[in-house]
């Protein structure tokens, strides 16, 4: 046996200390620094949820999404719950992640992706369901990218994945019937409320949304002018929109709808992650969580 020598001790620690860190560094490896908005990880999202085929009612990919995105908010250390609805026979599911208590800020995001591709002129292409990469699935990979860039000490966050969003207009059904189901069964109301809707095509420009509310819409352009989006945030009004917001605003919340609407592959089969932009989920991605980061939420 031979002892060994102090420097041998002193580089033994070292090499402990080392392995402890890199240890440290694996175990949080979906947890990375606070205020660092992985776009690319956003975008390996899109691809997964995309994969996993189209998000429709009742089908197993309805399922398979809802597991892949409670699990990945559950492995950011969100604490995760689903909530069942029902509107005439169906049923549908919002997925709901929280730190903190309600009645901060609360996030969303639909999840479900449209039944029927009906902006297709081909009639047997529009019977098809949509791909949703950006209207469903962008928004969805902000959220579960933004559970890894918000500041989770001393916050009060809601992270909101509404179901049903995207069947209006077929027979039997309606549009927002998650985020109307949501706000029928809330208790406490968010100060804040922030929808992302369409958030991932190239070169998406967002404009104020007519049903918003101004202040804050003023609060998230600024933050994106600041940090150098004025190319995909213009001040100005363009757009009015039945979307996942408006069940907060009919509350009195303020609330606000980030929403790219000059797709031109929306409701189409053209809807694919071929068409997601990684600068646009990074520019809203940066946009929101900044925005998150240097507003008060907590709760007294
Ligand atoms: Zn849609």
């Amino acid at each position: 046996m031979i002892l060994p020598d102090r420097k041998s001790i002193q580089i033994g620690l070292l090499l402990a200390m080392a392995v402890s860190v890199s240890a440290f560094f694996l175990y949080n490896r979906n947890r990375p620094e606070d205020g660092i908005f992985d776009e690319m990880a956003a975008f390996r999202h899109i691809s997964a949820l995309e994969a996993i085929g189209p998000r429709v009612p009742n089908s197993d990919a309805h399922q398979k999404a809802r597991d892949y995105i409670a699990g990945n908010l559950t492995e950011s250390g969100w604490v995760v719950t689903e909530q069942t609805f029902t509107y005439n026979n169906i049923t549908g599911t919002n997925i709901i992640a929280s730190i903190g208590k309600p009645g901060g800020i609360l996030l969303a995001a639909h999840y479900d992706s449209r039944m029927v591709a009906d902006k297709e002129s081909d009639p047997a292409k529009a019977i098809l369901p949509v791909p949703g990469a950006n209207d469903g699935a962008s928004g969805t990979a902000i959220l579960l990218e933004l559970a890894n860039c918000i500041q989770m000490d001393n916050n009060n966050i809601q992270l909101v994945f509404f179901d049903l969003e995207d069947q209006g207009n077929i027979p039997g059904w309606n549009w927002i019937l998650g985020s109307r189901a949501f706000v029928d069964k809330m208790s406490v109301s968010p100060t804040k409320m922030v929808l992302l809707d369409m958030v991932g095509a190239k070169d998406a420009r967002f404009y104020y949304e007519v049903n918003s509310n101004e202040a804050v819409s003023t609060e998230i352009w600024e933050t994106a002018h600041q940090l150098g989006y004025r190319n995909n945030f213009i001040k100005a009004e363009k757009f009015s929109v039945l979307d996942d917001h408006i069940p907060f605003v009919e509350r009195g919340i303020p609330a606000v709808d980030i929403i790219g609407l000059d797709d031109p592959n929306w409701h189409t089969l053209a809807d694919t992650k071929e068409n997601i932009s990684t600068s646009t989920l990074k520019a809203v991605g940066n946009t929101v969580c900044h925005w998150v980061n240097n507003t008060a939420t907590q709760v007294p």
